[in-house]
């Protein structure tokens, strides 16, 4: 599954998990992009963040795993050039391209769309307020496949962010904790980063009975937004 990961949703998880399950797929690779030419107008995070963040959405899920391929690689993020290289990395195994209704829509203007069809099986899913149809798509080399409608968007979620809104539940929550660390869809990023909370010392015998540690309060105030509810 490509994607910019910007960041990483559960509407990408329970897609990913839905097509897992309905194909029998042995493994989801998850594919943050590099440069993706469709986004160049948007400042986009820097790569390694979203693939960390994409990391730590998927690390629960033994099936799901995340590819370097298009981070590590210079230039602008086009499908056919992943698709070759996952082929390369791996002659023997048989491609699926997991896709959003809305890329799917725009998939018969991508580079080299004729050889698409030759890497992979695409797979595209629903999104809500995208419709899904089959038109002028070539219907033995895509699949359409329903998925429990998750309104989320990558968009919303920094939005959200910039605003001081939470995105528990939108995000797994090691994401949106990652998010809070580095500071990332805020004015704040590149600044201090917070204090660390001082170690809480609890040795086993004074630990039984006595009452839960209190979570120490951040100490920048951006942080503060992000807390659990
Ligand atoms: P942005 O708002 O920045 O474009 P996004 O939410 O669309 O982000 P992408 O990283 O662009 O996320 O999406 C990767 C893939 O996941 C795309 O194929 C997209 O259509 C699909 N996708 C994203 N959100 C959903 C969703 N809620 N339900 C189903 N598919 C989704
Ligand atoms: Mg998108």
């Amino acid at each position: 599954m490509g994607g910019t990961f910007d960041p990483i949703h559960h509407g990408h998880l329970v897609a990913a998990s839905e097509v897992q399950t309905r194909f029998g797929l042995d493994e989801v690779v998850f594919v943050p992009t590099g440069r993706p030419w469709q986004k160049a107008a948007r400042e986009v995070s820097p790569a390694e963040d979203r693939y960390l963040m994409t990391v730590i959405a998927t690390a629960s899920n033994p099936r799901f795993t995340v590819s370097r391929v298009d981070v590590d690689r210079d230039g602008p993020t086009y499908t056919i050039d992943t698709l070759r290289l996952l082929h390369k990395e791996r002659p023997a195994d048989e491609l699926f391209f997991i896709t959003g209704a809305d890329a799917l829509a725009q998939i018969l203007t991508w580079k080299d769309v004729e050889e698409l069809w030759q890497l992979a099986h695409f797979i595209g899913v629903t999104r809500p307020g995208h419709a899904l149809t089959d038109s002028g798509l070539p219907t033995d080399r895509i699949t359409l496949q329903e998925v429990p409608a998750m309104a989320i968007s990558s968009t919303d979620c920094r939005s959200r962010v910039s605003r001081d809104e939470p995105v528990w539940y939108l995000v797994p929550d090691g994401v949106v904790q990652y998010i809070n660390k580095y500071a990332l869809y805020t004015d704040a990023r590149g600044a201090a980063p917070p204090v660390d909370p001082p170690p809480t010392e609890i040795t086993t015998a004074d630990a039984r009975g006595a009452a839960p540690p209190v979570a120490p309060r951040p100490a920048v105030s951006a942080a503060t937004t992000a807390q659990h509810p």
